[in-house]
């Protein structure tokens, strides 16, 4: 038992700040420059002691004993023909032991985006994502979120991309499994460690938070970490969002509204709002005036997903075509809208497919954001 609760109460390499791991070190009677030593193997995705090669052999052992220094272990890896590729992570906390989290890495030729989970299961039940279908088991803390990160560097640095592609990670987007905002002891964690020099050192520009609309925790985030803001709207009336989003229930349409108008935004940022073309739910003309009421064009683009199934799934995707003509109708308003990208689909790495389950199959989906 007490080894038990030695072992929780470890702190956890991915997620401890340039200044805990100084104060760790001097504690154990190591000169400073071991803690920036360690900082800049971890940074780079080494999380092993064994292989901090410049580290002496008790420094690393001690980090071995004394330190959780891989708070998440890779199950599984699936390589997509365009190099997407899909992880899936085991999760080591008592509570969460077993339990299993999806990140996905989509390799361009100027840019690495990583989409990060940050809860296992979601407790906002969109009725179309199978995310939200599967309840919600936990949340994940600062490590885990920054572990996969981390994991997915080390795994590049193993297996490296076809040289025409870009070789290291640019931007992460929060659109895994979770609800971000529901979550914000581990995101803004997570986020801290991002943005700080001595952390991943990653722009704001390059971060993105996809959200359902949680309005005092779109505030906060505002205030504290104005990375750049994703909002799954999928319908822009109230009655319709109450049934595909139901924490319109709670924040309606209105209140969204204001929120998104006080929302910081950089020189030439833009808020990206989410729709998913549901066949006949939410892709009539009534739906696409409604949008266009909703949306503030030099604030905000619209960004239109297609609906990936999933078993049991109670709707279908709008045909392609009316897809096309749904964001031609955006564009001629004056309005920028980008029918998103299907990435990985050999794989079946999902956006709203990803659940905790190491057999599920799914399909991913990637945007362009920001720079
Ligand atoms: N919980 C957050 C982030 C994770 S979901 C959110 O809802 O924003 C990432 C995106 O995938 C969201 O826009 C979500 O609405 C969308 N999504 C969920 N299920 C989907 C599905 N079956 N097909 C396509 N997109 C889906
Ligand atoms: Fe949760 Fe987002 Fe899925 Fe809704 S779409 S159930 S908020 S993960």
């Amino acid at each position: 038992m007490r080894f038990m609760q030695k072992q929780t109460s470890r702190p956890q390499l991915p997620g401890m700040t340039a200044a805990e791991l100084s104060t760790l070190v001097s504690q154990w009677g190591e000169p400073r420059f071991r803690a920036k030593q360690i900082l800049d193997w971890r940074n780079k995705g080494v999380l092993d002691p064994k292989r901090m090669s410049n580290l002496p052999p008790r420094l690393r052992d001690r980090l071995e004993a004394f330190i959780d220094c891989s708070p998440i272990d890779l199950v599984r890896r699936e390589t997509s023909q365009d190099g997407t590729r899909k992880y899936v992570f085991s999760l080591n906390r008592p509570r969460l032991s077993g339990k299993m989290i999806e990140s996905v890495m989509i390799p361009e030729s100027s840019r690495i985006t990583v989409c990060l989970s940050s809860q296992v299961g979601c407790v906002l039940d969109c009725p179309f994502c199978h995310t939200g279908t599967q309840g919600f088991t936990g949340n994940l803390n600062k490590a885990e979120i920054i572990a996969q990160v981390l994991c997915i560097m080390q795994d590049l640095n193993e297996a490296p991309l076809p040289p025409d592609l870009h070789q290291n990670i640019t931007h992460i987007v929060y659109m895994g499994m979770g609800e971000p905002l529901a979550n914000e002891p581990g995101v803004h964690g997570s986020l801290e460690l991002l943005l700080a020099p001595d952390g991943l050192n990653i722009s704001r520009r390059r971060i993105t938070v996809s959200t359902s609309g949680l309005i005092p925790q779109i505030e906060r985030l505002g205030e504290r970490f104005p990375v750049n803001l994703a909002i799954s709207l999928h319908a822009a009336e109230n009655e319709l969002r109450n049934e595909l989003v139901p924490i319109n229930r709670k924040y309606p349409l209105e209140q969204l509204r204001q929120c998104l108008d006080r929302y910081p935004l950089g020189h030439q940022r833009h808020i990206t709002l989410e729709y998913v073309l549901l066949d006949r739910v939410n892709d009539r003309e009534c739906d696409l005036e409604a949008l266009c009421r909703f949306v503030r064009p030099h604030r905000e683009r619209v960004n239109l997903i297609q609906f990936n199934p999933y078993p049991g799934s109670p709707y279908r995707g709008t045909p392609r075509e009316r897809m096309n003509e749904f964001a031609q109708h955006l564009i001629s308003k004056g309005i920028r809208a980008t029918v998103r990208r299907s990435r990985g689909q050999d794989i079946m790495a999902a956006c709203g497919q990803l659940k905790a389950d190491v057999a599920d199959k799914a399909r991913h989906h990637v945007d362009g954001e920001g720079d």
